[in-house]
């Protein structure tokens, strides 16, 4: 079973180094650093770090470590929260010696020496969170606590979207009996800048809506510089649209320098397969890719058009 043998690894190593995937979310800094500071209260002896760029608007949850391409050397590698290799953040996991993936998306890109992927699970989170229960003799602490119940908070949208389940929120209660300021997480997850309540204001005023509930926004270059909201940023905006009554599916295109992000969510209709087709994936309702122009994104959205109209048929 796949617990117990991420458990032997880990004993077998003196060095362990954690990664997650580019451009974090709380769930991917949740579970990298959760799982690391469990890893550390567990066994005192071993070098456990984690390692990505660092989001500044993120830092509050865990700042990362800084390490020589040496220390890769002879370590475990645990990848947590990401699907596909392309998008593992700080490719030096290369230079490790045995790796492990731990994740809750749909298993693409099968990668890893020892492979756990449970894509019931709510978060990455919530899977650290039960290696925790299932493994043996771990030691949880206040905060691998705040991390993993920060994760799990952020993967859910607050416990609204439909991967909540029982076992989640079972997790979660157990997760706040741990002393740690739960305002305190909620204010650094979901406070926003007056830049992206203004682009917010911008978003709510000008998205579009057919007849088949299929939402587009198009934020351009010049649109991001009049708000001056960068591009990590926009991660903060796509939920705006979930709340709108008839929205069923939306994508947002994100103009950079060398691509156009699209990012993709949907109340219903499977929308990671249009991902999967544009250099993307992800989860079922909530996914991404990148196209190279605009005429490209218009591609996006006619696929997203034809999974609307039989998703109503
Ligand atoms: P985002 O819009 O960046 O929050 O991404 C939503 C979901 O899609 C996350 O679970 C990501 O892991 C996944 N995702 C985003 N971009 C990509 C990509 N280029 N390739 C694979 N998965 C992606």
């Amino acid at each position: 079973m796949s617990i117990q043998a991420i458990q032997q690894t880990i004993e077998t190593y003196n060095t362990i180094i954690i990664h997650r995937h580019v451009r974090p979310d709380p769930d991917a800094l949740g579970s990298q650093a959760g799982l690391g500071e469990m890893i550390k209260a567990s066994y005192p002896d071993k070098l456990v770090y984690v390692v990505g760029e660092d989001d500044p608007s993120l830092t509050f949850l865990v700042e990362m470590d800084k390490i020589e391409d040496s220390t890769f050397k002879d370590a475990l590698i645990i990848i947590c929260d990401t699907a596909n290799t392309g998008r593992i953040d700080d490719e030096r996991y290369k230079l490790g010696s045995k790796i492990i993936k731990i994740d809750h998306h749909p298993d693409v890109d099968q990668y890893g020496d020892i492979s756990w992927v449970d894509t019931s699970a709510s978060s990455t989170s919530e899977m650290i969170y039960e290696f925790f229960l299932q493994a043996d003799g771990l030691v949880m602490n206040d905060e691998a606590a705040r991390l993993l119940y920060g994760g799990i908070v952020g993967d859910t949208g607050r416990f609204l979207f439909p991967s909540t389940t029982k076992k989640t929120l079972q997790y979660a209660a157990e997760l706040v009996t741990y002393n740690f300021d739960r305002t305190e997480l909620y204010d650094g997850i979901y406070n926003v800048k007056d830049n992206i309540a203004r682009m917010r204001g911008y978003i709510l005023q000008n998205f579009t809506l057919d007849k088949n509930g299929l939402s587009v926004m198009k934020l351009t270059k010049d649109i991001l510089q009049q708000f001056n909201v960068g591009v990590l940023e926009t991660g903060q905006l796509v939920g705006t649209l979930g709340e709108i009554e008839g929205i069923l599916a939306w994508v947002f295109f994100i103009e950079e320098d060398d691509q156009i992000r699209v990012r993709l969510r949907s109340k219903g209709p499977i929308i990671n397969e249009v991902a999967a087709k544009y250099n993307g994936g992800g989860h079922p309702l909530a996914s991404g890719a990148s196209v190279y122009s605009w005429q490209e994104a218009e591609q996006v959205v006619n696929d997203l058009k034809f999974v609307l109209s039989e998703y109503r048929k």
